[in-house]
């Protein structure tokens, strides 16, 4: 059963052909500056993989996209990307004019949270929740399956959800946002800052004396090697998570939560310790089943064949 996944981001749009949740062939290209363009030069790599596969668009169950920003995905309109000048595109229609099959379009986080569930390191579970961990915190909620995005599909942004009041600003206006701590911003913010107070600390040799070389994996490698600065950065992100994946495991209680994002290479590292966290404080978690906490593993692809999982 093939289908089209399509990844707009900032950069690229990658188009891909996927079969039973895998990726038969994809292309890329740079995104265009306006939406029309962008348009234009996803009928040409769609056509480009059916010309290739020899398929025309009766041989696919249908077409999606995921795309950053607030989607209407009911009226398949980008209401707007703020990095990249989209504003009220009928994306859905305008791409059916060429296309007469399924086409549905989501937020991308919610997209690579449908791609892990159906095919990725949610495949055994019917619900859960991801938490991607990059320049921001995107989340995405799967009940029985099926994205859970909230009314006007404008819902699920969990990376906002404030865990510290009057705690860092966040681009969304608030302050104290899971964002602000548990993305890799946060961390290497934090990390810095643990730096300049411990000018002792390992982590000054790990980037060569360089405080700009910090990024997310500065603390954590530092940590394993027992640097006392370094643990107490992982120590005070981990906290921050778990208490994010607590607030969510209280009203959704999801089967596992997936980490996904640049900070999930971190692998069981990272999740036993927010495990271990979880275990301790969360309500409910001593006297019954408990949320599986794992770590994402369709990576960079999360995106094509999430958009695909959404008229697989
Ligand atoms: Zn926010």
């Amino acid at each position: 059963m093939y289908a089209i996944g399509i990844d707009i981001g900032g950069t690229t749009i990658k188009v891909g052909l996927v079969d039973g949740g895998k990726i038969i062939n994809s292309n890329r290209k740079p995104t265009a500056s306006t939406p029309e363009e962008a348009v234009a030069n996803i009928v040409l790599q769609i056509d480009a993989l059916f010309e290739k596969y020899n398929l025309t668009v009766k041989d696919i169950v249908g077409i999606g996209i995921g795309c950053p920003g607030l989607i209407s995905s009911e009226e398949g309109v980008v209401c707007h990307i703020s990095t990249m000048k989209w504003h009220n595109f009928p994306i859905v229609s305008l791409l059916k004019k060429t296309y007469n099959t399924n086409i549905k379009v989501s937020n991308d986080a919610n997209v690579a949270a449908l791609g892990e569930a159906m095919f990725g390191a949610g495949e055994k579970f019917n619900n859960s929740i991801m938490l991607t961990l990059g320049t921001g915190v995107g989340g995405g909620i799967i009940i029985d399956n099926k994205i859970y995005a909230g009314a006007f599909s404008k819902g699920a942004e969990l990376g906002h959800m404030v865990i510290r009041i009057g705690g860092e600003p966040c681009g969304c206006g608030r302050r104290g946002c899971l964002e602000t701590y548990a993305s890799a911003t946060g961390l290497t913010r934090m990390t810095k800052s643990a730096m300049e107070q411990h000018p002792e600390s390992e982590m000054w040799k790990f980037v060569d004396g360089d405080i700009n070389k910090v990024d997310g994996r500065t603390s954590f490698e530092c940590a394993k090697q027992g640097d006392a600065a370094a643990n107490s950065v992982v120590d005070d992100f981990v906290m921050y998570l778990s208490e994010g994946i607590m607030n969510l495991a209280n009203i959704f209680r999801p089967e596992a939560f997936i980490i996904g994002g640049g900070i999930s290479a971190q692998g069981k590292y990272l999740t036993d310790k927010l495990t271990a966290y979880c275990e301790k404080y969360c309500y409910g978690y001593k006297n019954a089943p408990k949320s599986e906490i794992i770590t994402a593993t369709l990576g960079n692809d999360a995106g094509i064949i999430g958009a695909a999982a959404l008229v697989i």
